[in-house]
Order: structure tokens, then C-alpha cells, then sequence
């Protein structure tokens, strides 16, 4: 299987709604589903001839297994951007105040330990120091959702987006209906107004046998269309190029090293004893999981039984939150049954005993953040990134400057 990735620009602007809706207001998505990728690249194939669709090569590249799409992210430089966690904080009251970018995992992780929680020596760390440095009492909160690039976390990724007004027409006079005035909220176009592109990137893991054929067939400058409004001219992508993914700067071995550092040393601030081997797992896309026995979604229920964990790990802090998503069958034509799903950015942190092998967990965890989990695996859902380094990399740094 090969893992390349695919940049498409927007030439004009995107609407891409949430749900199937029919409401006046219609919020867009801020990046393409996986699926939504896919489909538009299945209509490119089809070119408007349902028959083609019983072609071999049509059934291989869009309705089996073979091929996987995953989500297409709000572009950074090169690599695939990062969803940011659930647990990530900023100041309140300021975006630009860069300092105050951080992640609380490592620091509620610890606070769920004291019985009862010593709120005093946990709330140091929520001043802003870019707030502190110009007098003001500023505090970090949970940041807004967005994204990053893993070589750059602390700045996010920007989505452009605005507001389109529009009134329904009504059919027997051609004029402006009464009463039926829409607003569109859309991601903004490639040089709508400053001249920057705006680029989405995802990743698609494809069969060398098959890959030459859908490089053809999303060739550069080849024309895509998503979402809402294409008969307005809206949807319009373009394919901007091909690329291989750079390999991850650090591997999950290191990783899992620079994460168990980083908590001895905080716990040790706080003069506590660290119980354990932490390891995270956080959500880089929607994840679909069911219990095998009931059939009943997995959601805060979530048990390290459901991820193929061994016994003994035991699940600490997670930030979860639930989503329920909707899709399109394409070999029926039909639209797919709704399913709860637990969020992209849904963080989850584990704890194994100090003598337990972690061998066979970064094996596992490996297979996890090749294969992914869960349902719906090839429109991009349950992907996901173990010992992520967002989750350390700023406690490290405040830790060095002696912050609490
Ligand atoms: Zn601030």
C-alpha cells in the first residue's frame, strides 16, 4: 500500500454542510470529508455516465477497500495538518498572544490525581504569560478548533471563511421570494481578497497496481467539484499536485519516551510519584466504533478492550466529545444511516504499570495509527495519533523556564 498526498485548491467558494439541511442558516464544514473527496473524484470518473460505474476500475477505486481517503485538512506547508486536540488552550482574551498556546492533558491528568484537587497551584499555569508580561490578569481556556502543522504547532492553520446572502427565487415571477432570504456561510476562495491560496491536503493510501489510475484521473490542474451549490458555480477544486509524505520527525518510540519524560518531570514539580506509563491516543478524524457484543456505539464508554489494548491498561483523563455524521452509500445511491461517532480531536490518555512490557502496546499502537479504527475506514474516519507530540512539547517548554 502506498501513502501519497493529494493537494486540491479552491477556486471558488466552498459550502460544505454538516448534515443534510434544509435550514435557513447552513454552517460549512471547514475542511472535505474523506468521502466527500472521494465522490467528487467518482463523478470525475463517471463524467455524467451512470454505466461507467460498473467498470472494473470504477468498483476498485471507489466502492471496495483498496483505496482509503482521508480527510482533507486546511493545507499548512507540506505535510498533512494536524486537527488540534481537544485539550489544547490559548489566552481568552487575546489571540495573538503566542506564549500562552499550550495543552492542558499532562496538567488535568495530574489534577484528577489530588483528592481534592489543589485548584491554587494548578491555576499558576492558567495565566497567560503575554498577559502577565503587560499587567493583566489574562487566563488560558480551551482554544478554539483548528489546526497545525505538525513542524509549526504553535501557530494554527487559518480557514478563511464568509458570508454569502442570497434570496430564493420564486418560480412564477423570476423575482426575489417574500421572506426567504438565505445566508451561506462558505470557506473563502483562493484569492478572494489577499491573493492566498487556499489549499486542503489529505492523504490516500492506495495499491501500487491502482495508483497510476487515479493519478490520471486527478491529474494537475484536473477539475473537481464538492459540496453545495456547484449549478452557482460554487465547489470548484482544482488539483494542485501530488506529493509523498514526509516520514514523521520523531518515531512512536521517541515519542512515547519525550511523553513519559515530560510527565516524571511535572509530577516531580509537584512533588508526586509518577504511577505509572502514560501513553495518549488522539482523534485525527470522526471514529466509528462499535461493541462487538451489543452492536451499540462506543462512545465516553470507550475501554481499552475497544481499541485492542492489553489487559492492565487503564484509561485516565480523556476529552470526549460526540458527533453524529451522515453519509452516502454510493453502490445503492442511497444515503447511509446515521452514526454516532466519538469527535476528530477527541483525546484519550492510558496508564500501564511501571513493569509492564511496552512492547506489545507500541506495537499495537503502530498498527493503529497505520490501519486506523473502526467504520468507514476508507472515507477517512477513525485515524488517529499516539503519544502526539502537541501533548508535551509545550509542558516541556515551561518546565525548562521554571513555570508551575
Ligand atoms: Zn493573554
Amino acid at each position: 500500500m502506498n501513502v501519497e498526498l493529494l493537494t486540491l485548491k479552491a477556486l471558488s467558494p466552498l459550502a460544505l454542510h454538516r448534515r443534510r439541511t434544509s435550514e435557513q442558516f447552513a454552517p460549512t464544514l471547514d475542511y472535505l470529508p474523506g468521502s466527500t473527496v472521494r465522490g467528487a473524484l467518482a463523478d470525475a470518473y463517471l463524467q455524467g455516465d451512470p454505466s461507467r460505474a460498473e467498470e472494473t476500475l470504477f468498483r476498485q477505486l471507489f466502492l471496495s477497500d483498496e483505496v482509503r481517503f482521508s480527510d482533507f485538512l486546511p493545507a499548512g506547508k507540506f505535510d498533512l495538518a494536524r486537527v488540534l486536540p481537544a485539550t489544547a488552550v490559548a489566552c481568552k482574551r487575546f489571540e495573538d498572544h503566542a506564549d500562552s498556546r499550550s495543552d492542558a492533558l499532562l496538567r488535568l491528568e495530574l489534577l484528577r490525581e489530588w483528592d481534592p484537587p489543589d485548584l491554587a497551584k494548578h491555576n499558576i499555569w492558567k495565566e497567560c504569560p503575554n498577559c502577565k508580561a503587560i499587567n493583566l490578569k489574562g487566563k488560558r481556556d480551551r482554544a478554539e478548533a483548528g489546526y497545525y502543522a505538525p513542524d509549526d504547532p504553535a501557530t494554527p492553520i487559518k480557514v478563511k471563511r464568509r458570508m454569502i446572502a442570497g434570496a430564493a427565487i420564486e418560480r412564477a415571477t423570476g423575482t426575489a421570494a417574500h421572506s426567504m432570504l438565505f445566508s451561506h456561510d462558505v470557506i473563502e476562495e483562493s484569492g478572494a481578497y489577499d491573493g492566498q491560496e487556499t489549499l486542503f491536503r489529505g492523504a490516500v493510501s492506495i495499491p501500487q497496481t491502482l495508483r497510476q489510475d487515479l493519478k490520471d484521473l486527478a491529474s494537475q490542474h484536473a477539475r473537481l467539484a464538492v459540496g453545495y451549490g456547484r449549478s452557482r458555480g460554487w465547489g470548484q477544486l482544482q488539483v494542485q499536485g501530488w506529493d509523498t509524505p514526509r516520514s514523521e520527525a520523531h518515531s512512536l518510540q521517541e515519542r512515547w519516551s519525550a511523553f513519559n519524560d515530560t510527565i516524571r518531570q511535572l509530577w516531580q514539580q509537584h512533588g508526586r510519584a509518577v504511577p505509572g506509563q502514560y501513553f495518549s491516543l488522539t482523534l485525527q478524524s470522526h471514529l466509528i466504533l462499535k461493541d462487538e457484543q451489543t452492536g451499540q456505539p462506543v462512545l465516553d464508554d470507550i475501554q481499552a478492550v475497544h481499541l485492542g489494548l492489553p489487559v492492565g491498561v487503564e484509561r485516565c483523563y480523556c476529552a470526549l466529545s460526540a458527533v453524529v455524521v451522515s453519509g452516502w452509500n454510493m453502490a445503492a445511491e442511497l444515503p447511509k444511516a446515521d452514526d454516532w461517532a466519538l469527535s476528530r480531536g477527541s483525546v484519550l490518555l492510558w496508564r500501564m504499570p511501571h513493569d509492564a512490557d511496552p512492547q506489545p502496546i507500541l506495537k499495537r499502537l503502530e498498527e493503529i495509527e497505520v490501519n486506523g479504527l473502526g467504520e468507514r475506514r476508507n472515507e477517512g474516519f477513525g485515524r488517529m495519533t499516539a503519544c502526539e507530540p502537541y501533548h508535551y512539547i509545550f509542558t516541556q517548554r515551561e518546565l525548562r523556564g521554571g513555570s508551575q
